[in-house]
């Protein structure tokens, strides 16, 4: 079994950095003239008032989440989109110019975005042509320095869950953080990985609000891991990442699980529907197996059909130039008459 100790990971300057310490932080008790931070006192020129500074913990929010994810509030960080979880993971643990992450391509294009603005390398282990992981491979690629690897399942773009089984020897394997992306998982058949937690310092989820819970606009992510993790990411973090609109927002929908529900049911029959139609269609070579709200489907001229689909104002993904995805298309599900409408120009479609 492998040893896990955080401080190792950590970069030397983020152990010994002295956060900032904002007014709503020092003072966080009950009072009723609030003179601490700078705000104008009357109000906001809108019918509701932005006036205060939010919390910068999201306590409300993150009671909420808890009883929904069944995850206490210590181990949940909250940001403006999974996107600034990624972010701030490579800005805690990878010291620039000397440390590297492995991802599995073809994946969520962010991971690697992040490794190169901070300057951090990137290891590639290729998916294997039914896109799960080759263990073998990466255990070759692991070093001393590597620090993060990014597992997306379901993954983006080919929709698929990656084995439990092998990102369980990743975990109990890896003396690094194992970050699981779970954007994708109210649309599963699989289990998220969260009871897994108490089991792995070194596994990070993440989740989003983007997705399922029909909120991208508001830019809401998830991470949910141990506490020094999370206590580390909340000390890196913008004081107030995320604004009084969004948690006042995100409460209210969190209240809502039964239309989200509904959708995600709707969506995973429609995806079923539209596999079948797609497979009726001549030049539909493979629709490969989905797990999320999208299905990467092989097409023979894949990218004269996506030029074709925009100038119909039909917009889908052109994957054709991603590896392991030649000629394919990334479609999302969308309402019924939306793939109504997706279908209906594809069957005007001539080869
Ligand atoms: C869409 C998506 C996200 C969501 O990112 P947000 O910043 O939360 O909107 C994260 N990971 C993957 C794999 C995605 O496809």
């Amino acid at each position: 079994m492998m040893e896990f100790n955080l401080d190792k990971l950590v970069r030397e300057n983020i152990k010994k950095m002295s956060p900032y310490s904002s007014a709503r932080h020092e003072f966080s008790g009950a009072a009723t003239v609030f003179l601490d931070a700078n705000e104008n006192a009357f109000g906001s020129p809108l019918p509701v008032n932005y006036n205060r500074y939010p919390d910068p913990l999201q306590s409300a929010l993150k009671e909420k989440i808890s009883g929904i994810k069944g995850v206490p509030p210590q181990h949940i960080f909250l940001g403006n989109g999974s996107d600034e979880a990624i972010d701030l993971l490579f800005r805690i643990f990878c010291e620039p110019g000397r440390d590297n992450v492995i991802i599995f391509p073809p994946t969520y294009g962010m991971y690697e975005v992040c490794a190169e603005i901070n300057d951090v390398g990137v290891k590639k282990i290729q998916l294997t042509p039914d896109f799960q992981l080759d263990l073998d491979a990466i255990e070759a690629a692991v070093d001393a320095h590597t620090k993060l690897i990014f597992v997306c399942s379901p993954n983006n773009p080919t929709g698929n869950s990656i084995h439990r089984k092998d990102i369980e020897v990743l975990l109990n394997n890896f003396d690094g953080l194992v970050v699981i992306d779970e954007a994708y998982i109210n649309y599963s058949r699989q289990q998220t990985f969260i009871p897994e937690l108490t089991e792995y310092p070194n596994l990070v989820i993440l989740q989003t609000l983007s997705k399922a819970w029909g909120l991208a606009g508001l830019r809401l992510g998830m991470a949910f891991a141990g506490q020094p993790v999370i206590d580390y990411m909340n000390r890196v973090k913008y004081p107030y990442n995320i604004n009084t609109a969004t948690q006042q927002l995100a409460m209210e929908a969190l209240g809502n699980i039964s239309s989200v529900n509904n959708w995600t049911k709707t969506t995973v029959l429609q995806k079923e529907g539209l596999t079948a139609a797609l497979l009726e269609l001549p030049f539909t070579e493979i629709v490969y197996p989905s797990d999320a709200n999208f299905i990467l489907v092989k097409m023979k001229e894949a990218r004269r059909i996506y030029a074709y689909l925009a100038a119909k104002g039909i917009i889908v993904r052109d994957r054709s130039n991603v590896i392991l995805c030649n000629d394919c298309l990334r479609i999302t599900i969308g309402t019924p008459d939306e793939n109504n409408q997706l279908l209906e120009a594809l069957k005007n479609y001539m080869a």
